[in-house]
């Protein structure tokens, strides 16, 4: 018998590639079951999935089942404050990323799961404490106001960000774990439909307002709705914390994203009901203790969004984990797993804080503009040397993100030494060098 504590994406999934594999799984969700309970507002309400999420979910067979929940985003959409726009493609033709709601996944996950006669489900049962001497969790059943003790050997904590299960481990010293904040945080703000559940922007693309220091953005929602989300400096001159009164939000917004503010009639209120999120790095070594627990998912390392990867990370540790689950003992699973996977997962952790950057001021660059349609075509001339980092993450699941890191740094030097000087156009660019370095710097894949 597993179990696994939390029933969100890394832990649903988990369980269904373990039932696959013929074991039995028991998994708690300290919540209610997604299923007969609407959305929270405010968290994170749709989330970009991406071919290392897809290539999971498709071997779970649920990615069939999420039909018209998928909204293909096929680049992204740049606002300047003059309301001027500039398409950026993510990918070559037919390379798309997919908007999806949180909750419609998880309750297709757990609907998925609901089916299978391995998975006995718990919801409203939340994991309080573990015991590593005896090798017992203890777990409270908020229906029943009574609390239970389950043997682990194994227990898989996907508790998410805030794990109960990480901050017990460390707190008995039996593992070091570090939660580094980002000095941003994020508020999420909704743009209604049109007439008729109408898109009253591009539906196909992630859109954008960078501003330097803060950004907006916002991903499609299947009733022609969006999701914006504000990413901004928590403490500070220009912050959330300077910013509590309606009247300053209010001129905040209407001042630096006039055109998305006008698709917003509710933000002032929202902008008082909604909590600003917190987004930070997790890292964790080692991520078990013994063969008793491990953690999985954003428990073992959360990270910040802005490469759309964290749960798409998430679903990848699922894959890697069920293909070590064959191996036994359990303590040398958690240890080859963890071992394969953190420097993975170290990479991808770091890639996102990169983009950052990126999204909220490089992409308004016309450097960085051409660059990216630089490593596109030099991707068209040497397909089996150069793809952009981008891609490697988001459209190659057989590239490992440490792999993507290392040939990203590679590339951009390439596309530094291509662009430096008075080049202004793909058109001042000279091949014959792009070969040479191409050639030169990057073994086939
Ligand atoms: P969670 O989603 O946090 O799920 C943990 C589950 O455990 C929850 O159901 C919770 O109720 C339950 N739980 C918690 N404590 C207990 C307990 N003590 N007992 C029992 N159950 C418990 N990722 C992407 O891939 N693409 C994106 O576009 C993207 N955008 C994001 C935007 C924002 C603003 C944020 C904050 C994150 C984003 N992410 C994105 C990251 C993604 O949300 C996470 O990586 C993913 O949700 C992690 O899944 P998880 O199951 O490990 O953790």
């Amino acid at each position: 018998m597993i179990r696994i504590v939390g029933a969100g994406p890394t832990g649903a999934l988990l369980a269904l590639l373990l039932e696959r594999r013929g074991k039995e799984v028991e998994l708690y969700e300290a919540r209610p079951d997604p299923r007969l309970v609407p959305a929270d507002s405010g968290r994170s309400i749709n989330l970009a999935l991406a071919d290392r999420g897809i290539h999971a979910l498709k071997a779970a067979g649920v990615f069939d089942r999420l039909g018209s929940a998928l909204l293909p985003m096929r680049g992204r959409l740049i606002h300047y404050e003059n309301r001027d726009t500039n398409f950026q493609p993510y990918g070559q033709a037919g390379e798309v990323i997919y908007s999806v709601s949180r909750h419609r996944l998880n309750q297709v996950l757990i609907e998925v799961a609901a089916q299978r006669t391995g998975v006995r489900l718990f919801f409203q049962h939340r994991f309080e404490a573990a015991d590593f001497a005896a090798g017992t969790a203890s777990i409270r059943d908020l229906h029943k106001h009574r609390l239970i003790s389950v043997p682990m050997q194994p227990l898989l904590a996907a508790d998410g960000a805030g794990s109960a299960m990480r901050r017990e481990m460390a707190a008995q010293k039996l593992i070091q774990a570090t939660e580094t904040d980002l000095e941003h945080g994020y508020k999420e703000l909704s743009m209604p439909p049109g007439p008729d559940r109408s898109c009253r922007i591009a539906k196909d693309v992630l859109h954008i307002w960078p501003r330097g220091n803060f950004m907006l953005i916002a991903l499609p929602n299947d009733d022609g709705s969006f999701t914006a989300t504000l990413f901004l400096p928590k403490h500070g001159p220009v912050s959330f914390a300077a910013l509590s009164d309606a009247g300053s939000a209010d001129e905040f917004l209407s001042r630096h994203f006039p055109d998305a503010r006008e698709l917003m009639p509710n933000a002032v209120a929202e902008w008082h009901a909604h909590p600003v999120g917190f987004l930070g790095t997790v890292s964790t070594s080692p991520w078990h203790v013994r063969g008793e627990a491990m953690l999985i998912g954003d428990a073992a390392h959360a990270m910040v969004p802005f490469h759309g990867q964290g749960m798409n990370c998430c679903f990848e540790d699922c894959m890697e984990f069920d293909a070590w689950a064959a191996l036994q003992p359990w303590e040398a699973v958690f240890t080859q797993f963890s071992a394969a996977r953190k420097r993975n997962t170290d990479a991808i952790a770091a890639m996102a804080l990169d983009n950052y950057s990126e999204m909220r001021e490089s992409v308004a660059d016309p450097k960085f503009q051409l660059q990216r349609a630089l490593s596109l075509e030099l991707e068209r001339r040497f397909p089996q040397r150069f793809i952009p980092r981008y891609s490697m993450v988001m459209f190659h699941h057989e590239i490992p993100y440490l792999t993507a890191q290392q040939r990203g740094a590679v590339q951009a030097g390439i596309l530094t030494e291509l662009t430096c000087g008075a080049v202004n156009a793909l058109s001042d660019i000279d091949f014959d060098c792009a070969e040479r370095l191409v050639i030169g710097g990057l073994p086939p894949l």
